[in-house]
């Protein structure tokens, strides 16, 4: 390939350019970028999980100038509040928990000793849980045998800086970039391949490869190609978000929150300098003014903007790449923000893009083969998703009553079936969540084994017992260790 054009500069398609300039630098091949600033970008997406930080090491980018230019503060998880019932809530940190004993898992042991009444809650044993409810925050040291080598973490930055700083970053390593609104998309009459696009001001910008990042509409593999969309909103049934930015209160916590309200629920995303917010709901239930209202009405720090509104369905295109063009970002697909997952979805579709790098041909089993990955990602976070929705004890209002009557897909059903049984989760290596974001869960939205693992028949019942005491009092000890989580990026990384 000689030419790869990129329509789209919002975070999906400067993610798309910093990652191919950087992996195809030995190729001979022009990068170009189109985008419309008459047209604009979401910009809302502003808390990442783990993985992202790979993204921006790979990238050779110095993490601690980026969190300084993107105003980010940390991340170890999501506090979940009012989901299972009101007045309840449980924390999915990131990274492990525990260790094995005896080549059985945390989980196992753990349970066995909680049904038995004999284990705290299990967010007690997870660092990352319990630094988050401190708030600290340090990156991981060499020290043999701690905790705190196994730190996993996170980011909240400003959307919008973040895609600029990657604008920088490929414009400085030979990204062309091209304002210009596309009006017109030519396919090759022979094959149906794209061909060139047009631009309102009468120029032509033609490739070898297209990489669709013009958002919801998917301007490209959509528009043109008919990739089709399957709709998942009969799982999840939020279709619009009302977002606004206000101002800090207090110090910023190294978490985010996500807080269920009357019909939908409300993300709190703590940056350097402001608070992102919003609140993610169903029409069917509730209208925008009261969503609006109920945003407003909960907010820490004073609005710095008119609250906006985002309409969208939720699911995927049923073609991710078609022909020679491949779709990322919102234009791909789109889970709500539950779990912070649509920016990891641009950063593996380049991953396994970049795997699976096509020549001009694009050879449909190669194709076939990302689609098939793509999609089986995608279905197994929508099913993480519904997960916090479908098993909510809370009746108080005509959503929460729809949420739990809504039908699990297979993929769930078979997951919670096993874990109800005992306490096992199932799990294919190329899932997103590990097992025990999948124990975090289940066990935060009260769901309980009927019997323990009769695997922990094998351990001694004190050494269970011994190296859980272990494990909770070396956390509670090592937290103290650790510095506030502001007075850490004060040291590393404050935005000047
Ligand atoms: P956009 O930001 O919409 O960019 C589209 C680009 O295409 C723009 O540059 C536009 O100018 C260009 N374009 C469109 N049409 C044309 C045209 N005809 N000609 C030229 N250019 C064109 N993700 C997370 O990971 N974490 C979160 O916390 C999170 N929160 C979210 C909250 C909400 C309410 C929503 C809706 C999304 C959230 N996301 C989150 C998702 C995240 O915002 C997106 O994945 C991310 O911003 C990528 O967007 P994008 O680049 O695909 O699209």
């Amino acid at each position: 390939m000689r030419r790869i054009v990129i329509v789209g500069g919002g975070t999906a398609g400067w993610m798309a350019a910093a990652s191919l300039t950087r992996f195809l630098r030995n190729l001979k091949c022009d990068i170009v970028l189109v985008e419309s600033e008459q047209i604009g970008t979401v910009g809302v997406g502003e808390a990442t999980i783990p993985p992202i930080m790979n993204f921006i090491r790979v990238l050779g980018i110095d993490e601690d100038d980026l969190i300084r230019q993107t105003n980010a503060t940390f991340k170890l998880g999501i506090r979940f509040q009012d989901w299972t019932r009101l007045g309840h809530s449980y924390f999915h940190p990131f990274g492990h928990t525990g260790f094995e004993m005896e080549g059985i898992g945390f989980p196992a042991y753990w349970m066995r000793q909680r049904l038995a009444g004999a284990a705290a809650p299990l967010e007690e044993y997870s660092l990352q849980a319990q630094a988050a409810a401190h708030n600290r925050f340090m990156r991981p040291v060499k020290a043999p045998g701690s905790p705190l080598e196994g730190i996993t973490y996170a980011l909240h930055f400003d959307a919008a800086l973040f895609a600029r700083y990657l604008r920088t970053y490929s414009e400085a390593r030979g990204v062309t970039r091209v304002e210009g609104k596309v009006v017109k998309v030519d396919l090759r009459p022979e094959d149906g391949f794209i061909d060139a696009l047009r631009l309102e001001d009468g120029r032509r910008v033609e490739g070898d490869f297209f990489i669709d990042c013009s958002g919801f509409r998917g301007l490209l593999i959509e528009e043109a190609l008919q990739a089709g969309y399957e709709n998942w909103q009969s799982y999840l049934p939020c279709d619009s978000a009302v977002a606004v930015p206000s101002e800090r209160a207090g110090a910023p916590p190294s978490y985010t929150l996500a807080a269920a309200r009357e019909a939908g629920w409300q993300w709190r995303i703590p940056l350097q300098h402001r608070e992102g917010n919003g609140v993610v709901y169903a029409r069917d239930f509730l209208d925008d003014e009261a969503a609006r209202e109920t945003l407003l009405a909960n907010l820490a720090g004073k609005p710095l903007a008119d609250p906006r509104i985002l309409r969208f369905v939720t699911g995927r295109r049923r073609e991710t790449w078609k022909r020679n063009c491949l779709s990322l970002g919102l234009a791909s697909g789109f889970l709500e923000p539950l779990e912070s997952t649509s920016i990891h979805m641009v950063h593996r579709g380049l991953a396994l893009f970049i795997q699976m790098l096509p020549d001009r041909r694009c050879e449909p089993a190669d194709v076939a083969r990302y689609n098939r990955m793509v999609a089986f990602e995608y279905e197994r976070i929508r099913d993480f998703l519904v997960l916090h929705y479908a098993t909510n004890e809370r009746r108080d209002t005509d959503f929460w009553r729809h949420c739990a009557g809504i039908e699990w897909p297979d993929s769930l059903k078979s997951k919670i079936e096993l874990f109800q049984s005992h306490g096992r989760i199932q799990r294919e290596d190329t899932e997103l969540f590990p097992e025990q974001s999948w124990l975090y869960v289940f066990t935060g939205q009260g769901l309980v084994p009927r019997r323990y693992d009769p695997l922990t028949d094998l351990l001694d019942p004190e050494k269970m017992r011994g190296a859980l005491a272990n494990i909770h009092d070396v956390i509670g000890w090592v937290v103290q260790t650790m510095p506030h989580h502001q007075a850490f990026i004060d040291r590393y990384c404050a935005a000047q």
